[in-house]
């Protein structure tokens, strides 16, 4: 079954203020109520266009509005070429807690990529003690991290934010190979085109079957990759990268030829992984 529901009606519900930011994260705003919140058409992010092609791709968004600027002058952006010389052990580490459970979520082409939108605050990840809510989800091709210099062939970005309003972003990245039977539940519905009303998927998906096996990671603090590039992002790569059909790869490529950022500087920041 397949149904929609208009934009409005998400955000008032306060499902997800930036549902229409293609970014690794939304602008909420803390403090106000969802009906307080300015709509994201209202936003910089929307107003100004930005894209990875032509004048407005990446190296030009720091100049494109000073909403951006960061994207220029920030010296913590993401993504980031990971390589092993600059990873160090931290055993005060241990390995990200996700509890994700089969949920009600829809999906939107926002013009930059496909994100799905997750109903209701039960999925969180608990990361050295501190819990961060499940906001959305969304597709980057190819990857925006790089391992020892090479790209996946795209990544995955589940984004949490905590009750304090810092963000962390969990990174899946993906490979073809055996095929992902539960992603068909959503790229069955995949909008070709950009699309303000959401595409509600019948039934409940299991996030969890997005997820490798193993959680170990990398760990960084970095920003957001899209447009206004804000910085304060806790950054959490999973080292095992998993697996969908060359089709279920192809079915996003042949909406997004690409839409990833280049690598930026690590600039001395620590990046580590678990002891
Ligand atoms: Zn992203």
């Amino acid at each position: 079954m397949r149904s929609t529901i208009t934009y409005s009606r998400l955000l008032l519900s306060g499902l997800m203020l930036g549902s229409l930011l293609a970014g690794c994260a939304d602008r909420e705003q803390s403090g106000q109520s969802p009906e307080d919140r300015q709509p994201v058409q209202g936003t910089a992010a929307k107003k100004i266009h930005w894209s990875y092609e032509g004048e407005t791709s990446p190296e030009y968004w720091g100049e494109l509005s000073e909403d951006f600027k960061t994207c220029e002058a920030g010296k913590k952006q993401s993504p980031i070429d990971i390589e092993d010389k600059d990873v160090v052990k931290d055993a005060n580490l241990s390995a990200v807690q996700v509890h994700y459970s089969p949920s009600e979520v829809s999906l939107v082409n926002n013009g930059h990529t496909i994100q799905v939108t997750v109903k209701g605050q039960d999925n969180n990840i608990v990361l050295e003690g501190k819990t961060y809510t499940l906001k959305q989800f969304h597709f980057h091709l190819p990857s925006e991290h790089e391992v020892g210099g090479k790209h996946s062939e795209m990544e995955l970005h589940f984004v949490h934010q905590s009750a304090d309003g810092e963000f962390a972003v969990l990174s899946v990245l993906i490979n073809s190979g055996a095929e992902n039977a539960e992603l068909n539940k959503l790229w069955s519905q995949l909008p070709k085109e950009e699309s303000e009303e959401a595409t509600v998927i019948g039934g409940t998906f299991d996030l969890s079957a997005l997820l490798p096996d193993n959680l170990h990671s990398y760990r960084y603090q970095g920003s957001l990759t899209t447009p206004p590039c804000t910085e304060g992002v806790q950054w959490i790569v999973l080292q095992e990268q998993v697996e969908w059909s060359a089709d279920q790869i192809g079915a996003f490529r042949s909406i997004f030829p690409h839409d990833n950022r280049p690598v930026q500087p690590l600039d001395g920041r620590k990046l580590e992984t678990e002891g």
